[in-house]
């Protein structure tokens, strides 16, 4: 009997194919886990009419968003930003590496914590710069 493994793999949201190694497919901001073929497929930035990857795109209510305008977007009714971090797919030391490291332009990361309910997630905050500097001048 095998120990359960951490993670089972996923499967594309698009086209429903299992990856082979588990913590394969990349997740995609509101689409979920998807393939490697699908990730490069080519996507229509609804914000600007770009055409991205899927990979380096992200679906915020119901719309396709480029980076840059999905960080607008965000922007518009938020002064703070959560990304998850999924502790089946690296690391925990990976994670808060990559959570400072990668912070979003116009950002600072002000804590990582546990997801609510979860074992494996977890969640950078980031706040806006702006926002940011005022509290710390
Ligand atoms: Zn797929
Ligand atoms: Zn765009």
């Amino acid at each position: 009997m095998q120990h359960l493994s951490r993670g089972s793999p996923a499967r594309c949201a698009i086209c429903g194919a299992t990856e082979a190694t588990a913590g394969t497919f990349p997740m995609v901001v509101g689409v979920g886990r998807v393939c490697m073929a699908d990730g490069m497929r080519k996507v229509k930035c609804e914000g600007c009419g770009n055409e991205v990857n899927l990979l380096t795109s992200s679906k915020l209510q119901g719309r396709t968003l480029c980076l840059s305008d999905y960080m607008k977007e965000l922007e518009k009714y938020r002064q703070h930003l959560v990304v998850s971090f999924d502790e089946e797919r690296e690391a925990a030391a990976s994670i808060l590496s990559r959570a400072l490291g990668e912070a979003p332009s116009g950002y600072v990361l002000i804590s990582v914590r546990r997801g609510r309910n979860s074992t494996h997630v977890w969640e950078a905050e980031y706040e806006k710069e702006e926002v940011f500097q005022m509290k710390c001048s």
